[in-house]
């Protein structure tokens, strides 16, 4: 007998629903060109599927929702910090919590407490805010993921590793103490939520116990990174999330945590520390820019919804689902011969802009013609992650990386499998008429993080 396949499924059932509007071309073509032609700046309203982030766009369980009833906001102590502060430690293993306003104020803190100026720090590619942060602070970003990372048609299932010999010799070139800790992402995004294997965790950890190196995580996606070591790594199939996601965890020193990701809230983020000097040094400075150390920027009730949203992010099923929605877009997309990057990362479709529009050259922008497109096939809403997000170097030359990506995101628990096939049909669509598609030019562009207010015109 055929052995049947068993499909993921959601783990939970729908007990609300959000009604959207249905928009038509000629309302899509004008709210585009209002927008400059940057998904961005469209508005939530005019959207039918939103995948411009898996930020904060999750749907809460009713658990969590009660938990926003048990708020306890008390400007000082509040018993939902020690609440949180308590499943930080017994889900990720960290000592010292300080909650922050999201993920990009903890790396604020965390840059301001551990670097100084003229200082490198090595990562496993860049994230926008994150090297943002390490610059503003003094620092200079050096990328030492492996170059399997930078090629989108590269199958390598742990294109998230990072290349030892880059790192030994960036520490040669420099000298250990120019070097405050290695930034480390699981489940990299701006390689395509490509994930970093345990092994190449521990030897790293080994290389960097050597030379007394720090290694701070960008745990945003832990748990996501945990489900492919789950699946892919060589003894971890019997092992739960949950204890992966720890083990994870106890290879660093510490961490930044964008909790409007893995952790299923609308707002928040944390640092989270393992040496005492820095907490203390860092929940002196959260009150300069956050909030006192016990809320830090954010609500009793929105603690609370974050600390039982840690808890059901490591459940097996819970992850299972998630990806497996993400895989199911994927192979449909693959199927329609639409290119993106393999493998398939673990919190959206990473499209191929440079495959997709290969007529159109890098300062013409595909990633963002291909995002504007797709808006106005479908009113999928999607983003670029292309040479618009990568910026311009501290010197103000622009930034030409390597990958030209288009991001569908999938919100967690929030669309179903039908949402995921007009997806698919829509990116079909468009590939089909691909070469009728022309590039764009950049008509107004901001200082910092530029792909959040760019505005764009067609040529
Ligand atoms: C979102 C994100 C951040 C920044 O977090 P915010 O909550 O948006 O400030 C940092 N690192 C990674 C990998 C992220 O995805």
């Amino acid at each position: 007998m055929k052995k049947i396949k068993q499909s993921w499924a959601e783990p939970y059932k729908i007990k609300m629903v959000e009604l959207l509007k249905m928009t038509t071309v000629a309302q899509r073509k004008k709210a585009l060109k209002e927008a400059g032609y940057n998904t961005f700046l469209l508005r939530s309203e005019d959207v039918y599927i939103d995948l411009l982030t898996d930020s904060g766009t999750s749907a809460m369980s009713d658990r969590q929702w009660a938990g926003m009833m048990m708020g306890d906001e008390a400007y000082a102590g509040s018993r939902n910090f020690y609440h949180l502060e308590e499943v930080v430690r017994d889900v990720y293993g960290y000592k010292y919590l300080i909650p922050t306003h999201q993920g990009r104020g903890a790396e604020n803190i965390l840059s301001k407490v551990l670097i100084k100026k003229g200082d490198i720090i090595p990562g496993n590619m860049y994230f926008t805010t994150t090297r943002l942060h390490q610059e503003l602070a003094g620092g200079k970003f050096e990328d030492v993921i492996i170059d399997e990372a930078h090629d989108p048609e590269n199958t390598f299932p742990f294109k998230g590793n990072v290349d030892l010999n880059k790192l030994k010799s960036l520490i040669k070139k420099h000298g250990a103490p120019k070097i405050p800790y290695v930034s480390i992402a699981t489940s990299v995004n701006m390689a395509g939520g490509q994930p970093i294997s345990m092994k190449n965790l521990k030897e790293l950890r080994a290389l960097t116990k050597k030379h007394h190196i720090r290694i701070i995580h960008d745990m945003t996606r832990v748990a996501e990174n945990a489900y492919f070591i789950q699946q892919k790594e060589k003894g971890y199939a019997d092992r739960s999330i949950k204890s992966i996601v720890k083990e994870i965890c106890s290879l660093t020193d510490g961490a930044t945590m964008s909790a409007k990701k893995d952790a299923l809230v609308n707002i928040g983020g944390f640092l989270a520390v393992n040496d005492y000097d820095v907490y203390e040094e860092a929940r002196n400075m959260v009150v300069v820019y956050e909030g006192l150390h016990t809320y830090g920027g954010l609500a009793g009730r929105d603690m609370e919804a974050m600390a039982i949203g840690i808890k059901e992010s490591v459940g097996d099923e819970h992850i299972k689902a998630r990806i497996g929605q993400v895989i199911y877009l994927g192979e449909k997309m693959m199927h329609y011969g639409v290119p993106i990057v393999q493998p398939i990362g673990g919190h959206g479709i990473f499209v191929d802009a440079k495959k997709f529009l290969p007529h159109i050259p890098q300062d013409q922008f595909p990633a963002q013609t291909l995002a504007a497109e797709m808006y106005l096939d479908s009113g999928v809403r999607t983003m670029e992650r292309g040479v618009v997000s990568a910026g311009r170097k501290p010197n103000g030359e622009n930034y030409y990386p390597k990958l030209e990506l288009v991001r569908f995101t999938i919100p967690r628990r929030v669309y179903t499998q039908a949402h995921m096939d007009v997806i698919a049909e829509s990116a079909a669509r468009v590939y089909e008429r691909r070469d009728a598609i022309k590039g764009m030019k950049m008509v107004y562009e901001p200082k910092y993080l530029r792909f959040f207010q760019a505005r764009f015109e067609k040529l």
